[in-house]
């Protein structure tokens, strides 16, 4: 092969990014310092929010608003099977109920119809993603929300810089949390981030974070806490990459704009689908996930993964349903079947390599090698 391999993502880091990280490495301050805050500003803003709070992971956000809100053992809080793990394990971590309900198939986001289907007096919240960086349905769930005196945690460890018509991602219902692994749009390494507008559920997350201190002196501790901090290394590289974030969004945008184009015959053959994206000329795109045709089965879609990875061409099956994943069946009672929509999208999905940098040759070798393989399948 002549090309070199082409993988599935990439981070976007620039000399600023490294000189911001030298900077702090050569202060007084590598925790606890200035630059946390001003990356919290930054992040709070772009959600327009009031108070933004900086963790170690989108994971230990996640958990610290289940905790500020109160969420524990007999709630029961509504979530959708079609996510990343860290969405049910949240709540798990605190003995709450997960209840799953199926995704709408035009958004994959959770089905709001759906949501309101499996309201009991034990509901306590609603825990939905912006799947892939998809905003649709943000403004329903806000309003189930308020009709039934429910919270509403927006996860949107996917969406930063996304909008729906003119709100923000991370502004809907009463905290969001952004992540920033290297693979989302923006990246601190590892880490995460709570936006609020409530003073309480600040104050609740701030204390947490830093193993439940009080305002006052290092070793009195007013409640039960962790140790989800942030350093201020992480909150640099952050807080340039903020700075850069509409250009990294577009360098997205862009990359996307280009499989659509060279996917577009594929899909008029039948044969696949596009991501679905709301407000795709302003949209946040967190990955790039095509999904084959029904009548391609899943062992199908492990073929043409498998001929992608032997292309030296990175993919992944985003994502396995959360319901199916064993120790969850085994802790909920759940068991395939239990959500058909959701299960025949993950069986067939595939995401495609996908950063600022791709190439339009990139893109067109991954088309070209997509072809070939669902030709092979035989359907
Ligand atoms: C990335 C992500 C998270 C958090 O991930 P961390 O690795 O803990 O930062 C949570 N939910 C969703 C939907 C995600 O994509």
């Amino acid at each position: 092969m002549t090309r070199d391999p082409i993988p599935l993502s990439s981070q976007d880091i620039t000399q600023a990014e490294i000189d911001a990280v030298v900077a702090v490495m050569k202060s007084d301050r590598l925790s606890l310092g200035p630059r946390i805050g001003a990356f919290e500003e930054a992040v709070a803003a772009r959600a327009g929010r009031k108070y933004g709070m900086a963790v170690n992971s989108g994971t230990s956000g996640l958990h610290l608003c289940v905790r500020a809100l109160d969420i524990g053992e007999g709630d029961e809080v509504i979530t959708t099977p079609f996510s990343f793990i860290a969405t049910t394990n949240c709540v798990l971590f605190e003995r709450a109920t997960p209840v799953f309900v199926d995704i709408d198939p035009d958004s994959y986001n959770l089905d709001p119809a759906a949501i309101e289907a499996a309201i009991t007096p034990r509901t306590k919240a609603i825990l939905p993603v912006e799947v892939f960086g998809n905003t649709a349905h943000f403004d329903a769930y806000e309003q189930i929300a308020r009709q039934h005196g429910l919270h509403l945690i927006e996860d949107c460890c996917e969406a930063l810089g996304g909008v729906l018509g003119d709100r923000p991602a991370g502004s809907f219902g009463d905290c969001g949390v952004f992540a920033f692994y290297p693979n989302k749009q923006i990246t601190t390494g590892e880490g995460g981030l709570i936006v609020t507008d409530s003073e309480d559920i600040r104050d609740l997350c701030v204390s947490m974070r830093n193993q439940g201190r009080g305002t006052d002196a290092w070793l009195e501790h007013a409640r039960l806490g962790y140790n989800y901090r942030m350093s201020d290394i992480n909150a640099a590289v952050g807080e340039v990459q903020m700075r850069r974030l509409d250009e990294i969004l577009a360098g997205r945008r862009r990359a996307a704009a280009m499989y659509d184009d060279a996917l577009q015959p594929l899909v008029d053959d039948g044969l696949l689908h596009l991501p679905p994206m709301t407000q795709r000329e302003a949209a946040s795109w967190f990955v790039y996930v095509i999904r084959l045709a029904d009548r391609f089965t899943q062992a199908d879609r492990e073929a043409v993964m498998d001929h992608l990875k032997k292309e030296q061409i990175g993919c992944n099956c985003y994502f396995t349903p959360i319901h199916t994943q064993p120790y969850i069946m085994e802790t909920l009672n759940t068991k395939p079947g239990d959500f058909p929509v959701t299960e025949r999208i993950a069986a067939r999905t595939i995401a495609l390599p996908f950063f600022v940098a791709l190439q339009q040759e990139q893109v067109t070798s991954v088309t070209e090698a997509l072809q070939i393989a669902l030709q092979e399948t035989g359907r």
